[in-house]
């Protein structure tokens, strides 16, 4: 797909910038279409339309904002397959996950927040003292790449909510699925100016949104490198900056579950979006005694996932988004063998019989030391450290002793017993035995190193007001 048109102001116009980025299918390493990169005037462009059109979306009402929420809904339903295959050609998500997982995390994000927006106190009382919660004002979206739909529509669907108007700038490597998206607004009663979608990359158009004297906020989600530039360049107008960053996130299984079944779930669970998720457990610790047992179970689970074409249903691994992320793989797993930590299975290289693509043999190295630079930094392809620990404490040690705090694992079998591990996890997620959603959107983001920001459902809502308190 050639994307050549900016969404602002409610229509779909030509850029002022010229310069055009290739996008490129990471299965085929082919280039299958262009994406222009916005200029600084495209920038003001679309921020000025989000100014202008600030007082209008604060005005919303609370039908007028279900109203639009529930237009979405039916636009991306209509639009499923589209927002699947175009996921799926882009960043190589097998097309089984990209209609569901990828899909399905985009969707759920309007769901989830006309669920709950009913229950969102925009004004309380306290005897004089009235709280107000007041749209923040225009807001510059930035999102990456490994979860397209979901990423954006997460903010997306709490801007709403919240009645403010904001600028979308998606990833430069996975543009098409906001492009579609832009489509399926401007078929809603959304006001025009309300959303506004640019594109480019992200030392130019990013760095211009977050320096913008005229955007309140930036919420953003990529990698921690950018996030920091991202929260310096926004220090000089005093913006909000809301940062959902990378991970290194444990999972700790105790010594008196099915073996087997956790160690299973656990690399499946890793292994999602070919380990491409922030969020991945990627670090399990084991009690040492049973560390051998388990890696016969991971890499059993391991090289009974397909790895190749993501068109291919019944493919669980794609290819690694890019190129650069996939020689940023190729160069961690030779560390990890460099220092030492025990090569279970997959390894250096892509897997026999592709000769094309980013793809990456699943990988599983075991009695890492937390130490070692794969146990310490975000690898983003399906490779996973088994770690060792002595005992409950030295468990806890060593998840915590990570740069990062996104979420954590725990896989045992009494879950009162969880729930006091839980609180000495510093993360902002913890999964007890199973993933599993409920009717509740639990608050996402992270400690440390992995951000400042919360998202989804009430507590997405809040990131995007401020806090007035009028007293009489
Ligand atoms: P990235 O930081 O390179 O890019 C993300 C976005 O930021 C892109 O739109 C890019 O153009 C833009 N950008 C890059 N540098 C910028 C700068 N200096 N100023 C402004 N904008 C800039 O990240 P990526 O490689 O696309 O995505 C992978 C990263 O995202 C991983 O680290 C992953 O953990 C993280 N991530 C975090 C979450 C979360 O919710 N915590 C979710 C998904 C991904």
């Amino acid at each position: 797909m050639d994307i050549n048109k900016f969404y602002i102001n409610g229509n779909f116009v030509e850029p002022d910038g010229s310069e055009k980025l290739d996008i490129v299918n990471p299965a085929t390493e082919k280039v299958v279409g262009q994406v222009i990169s916005g200029s600084i005037k495209d920038v003001d462009n679309a921020i000025k339309s989000a100014n202008n059109t600030f007082s209008i979306a604060e005005a919303l009402t609370l039908d007028q904002k279900k109203k639009i929420l529930e237009e979405i809904i039916e636009g991306m339903e209509e639009r499923r397959e589209d927002f699947a295959q175009i996921i799926s050609v882009e960043m190589g998500a097998p097309i089984k996950m990209a209609r569901r997982g990828q899909y399905g995390s985009g969707v759920i994000h309007f769901k989830n927040t006309l669920s709950v927006i009913d229950r969102f106190n925009f004004k309380e009382v306290h005897g004089n003292i009235t709280v107000n919660k007041i749209p923040i004002g225009p807001v510059g979206m930035i999102t990456p790449w490994n979860w397209p739909l979901n990423q954006m529509c997460t903010k997306v669907a709490s801007a709403i909510a919240a009645g403010t108007s904001f600028v979308l700038k998606p990833s430069e490597i996975t543009p098409g699925a906001a492009h579609i998206f832009a489509e399926v607004v401007d078929k809603t009663s959304m006001p025009k100016g309300m959303f506004n979608l640019i594109h480019g990359l992200g030392t130019t158009v990013g760095r211009a949104m977050s320096s913008h004297p005229d955007l309140e906020m930036i919420s953003f989600t990529g990698s921690t490198r950018a996030g920091i530039d991202i929260q310096k360049s926004a220090a000089d107008n005093i913006k909000r900056v809301s940062l959902e960053l990378g991970g290194k996130s444990p999972n700790i299984i105790l010594d008196d579950v099915d073996l087997e079944q956790a160690v299973t779930m656990g690399i499946k669970q890793c292994f999602l979006n070919t380990g491409q998720s922030c969020s991945s457990p990627t670090r399990m610790l084991l009690p040492k005694d049973m560390i051998d047992e388990a890696t016969n179970y991971a890499v059993e689970a391991a090289n009974s996932m397909s790895t190749g074409n993501p068109l291919d249903e019944a493919i669980y691994l794609g290819p690694i988004s890019n190129e650069i992320q996939y020689k940023k793989v190729q160069d961690l797993i030779q560390k990890g063998i460099e220092e030492g930590a025990t090569l279970a299975c997959g390894g250096i290289g892509r897997p026999d019989g592709l000769d094309k693509g980013f793809f990456v043999k699943p990988t599983v190295f075991t009695n890492v030391d937390n130490k070692m630079t794969i146990a310490q930094e975000e690898i983003f392809g399906p490779v996973i450290c088994l770690i060792p620990y002595s005992d409950i404490d030295q468990a806890i040690e060593i998840a915590n002793d990570s740069a990062y705090g996104l979420s954590s694992m725990i896989s045992c079998s009494d879950e009162v017993k969880g729930q006091a591990l839980a609180k000495k996890i510093r993360a902002g997620q913890v999964i007890l035995n199973r993933v599993s959603r409920g009717d509740y959107p639990a608050p996402f983001g992270g400690f440390k190193m992995s951000g400042n920001g919360r998202e989804h459902g009430l507590f997405g809502i809040d990131e995007y007001l401020e806090v007035q308190a009028v007293i009489t």
